[in-house]
């Protein structure tokens, strides 16, 4: 039997969901406030086939199920899927279509997700257009009777471009294609995918649903049965799944997800008006700024503007770059984004590095380019050790 973790429509505001969404009688046994670690493979069974409810962890397993319902309840989804990390995620809605599909994917995209796509499934028979969606009519002209799914993310990584999640659903829907959303970046404080007409929400739940860069995992939420039954399947078949330990980590990160939003969203403000007033700095990406190309659909679109900003130097060169991360003493040198504690990176070299150099150039990402997880520290803190560093 596989869980589908059904969440019922609950009347409860964001700040409350955070806390107590899908997370009613979690422990049946003792009452328990958060939900045990039920750190088991398998479950007793009376009588072949007799179990309550979950019979093999990879199946199910009570304290991922827990977090399913949450993460479902947050995404305003009715169902909820985790995943080993977030390829894994992304991985398993791929294995939804077959050799001679279609699908159209946002050109700027995290690289980890380029490469699973034109190394991994393009060489199954799945072939992908990349496309800047920037305009959102832009997929017609990628739109035939092979298309079988949008794969969208916004803000996109790393240079922050906001594509309009309402538009594309639109033209997603005339054309009867799946619209899929990564909602990393945003995070459903800020976005809500599903209620703009997305049928499936991804995140790397690595960043900021966990929040403390200490776990590793990602996340599926959808609203249509047939299709969590198609991915339930597929979790279960190919069996990425994540354990109750980090399932409950997440969850427990889930908690103050709307406090850390808000402080990152705070912190990130302040960060980005310090760098573009900054006479050492280029241009700054941050969808904050009244002229950022989509900041009107950004206002729309998201509750607030987050914290993950990126900025590239007048002097331009890869050196220069590299000597600024190299200095930054309370932002860390790191890749991933989105914990509590600042990182800094260098996406040409390290989470882009995958994708090659001109498809890069052609979405903004040049050697100088720096992207910024700013945390929930010191405003001024941040501020001054940037200040330091670009000196
Ligand atoms: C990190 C990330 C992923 C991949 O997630 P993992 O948990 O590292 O597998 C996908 N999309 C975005 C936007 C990310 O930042």
């Amino acid at each position: 039997m596989l869980h589908l973790s059904l969440i019922i429509v609950e009347n409860m505001k964001f700040n409350t969901k955070a806390i107590h969404g899908g997370q009613e009688n979690t422990d049946p046994a003792y009452g328990s406030v958060m939900p045990p670690i039920y750190q088991t493979s398998t479950y007793k069974q009376s009588t072949p086939g007799g179990h309550k409810g979950f019979e093999y962890s990879r199946s199910g397993n009570p304290t991922r199920a827990a977090l399913e319902k949450a993460v479902a309840s947050i995404e305003n989804g009715s169902f909820g899927l985790a995943f080993g990390s977030g390829l894994a995620a992304i991985d398993a809605v791929m294995k939804m279509f077959k050799p001679g599909d279609e699908i159209i994917s946002t050109n700027d995209l995290y690289g980890g997700s380029y490469r699973l796509f034109t190394k991994i499934f393009q060489n199954l028979g799945i072939k992908f257009h990349f496309v800047g969606m920037n305009d959102a009519a832009n997929i017609e002209d990628f739109i035939n009777e092979k298309t079988r799914l949008v794969w969208v993310e916004t803000p996109t990584n790393p240079t922050m471009k906001i594509i309009d999640i309402e538009e594309v659903s639109k033209i997603a829907k005339k054309h009867d294609l799946l619209l899929a959303v990564d909602n990393t970046f945003a995070t459903p404080y800020l976005q809500q995918p599903l209620e703009l007409g997305a049928d499936i929400v991804m995140h790397s739940a690595t960043k900021y649903l966990g929040g403390h860069s200490d776990v590793v995992m990602g996340c599926l939420v959808v609203k249509e049965e047939e299709l969590a039954k198609k991915l339930r399947f597929i979790q279960n078949a190919s069996g990425a799944v994540c354990g109750p330990m980090d399932s409950f980590l997440v969850l427990r990160g889930i908690k103050t997800l709307h406090i850390r939003m808000q402080r990152h969203c705070e912190n990130g403000a302040a960060v980005a008006g310090f760098l573009k007033d900054h006479p050492k700095v280029d241009k700054v990406y941050w969808p904050g700024f009244e002229d950022h190309p989509n900041h009107e659909i950004a206002k729309v679109q998201m509750k607030d503007f987050g914290g993950m900003i990126s900025f590239t130097t007048k002097e331009g060169s890869l050196e220069s770059a590299v000597k600024i991360v190299e200095n930054l003493k309370i932002f860390t040198l790191a890749e991933s984004l989105g914990g509590v504690e600042s990182l800094a990176g260098h996406p040409a070299s390290m989470t882009h590095a995958s994708i090659p150099k001109e498809e890069r150039a052609k979405t903004g990402i040049v050697d100088s380019l720096i992207r910024l997880s700013v945390g929930i520290e010191d405003e001024e803190d941040l501020i001054n050790d940037l200040k330091q560093a670009l000196k």
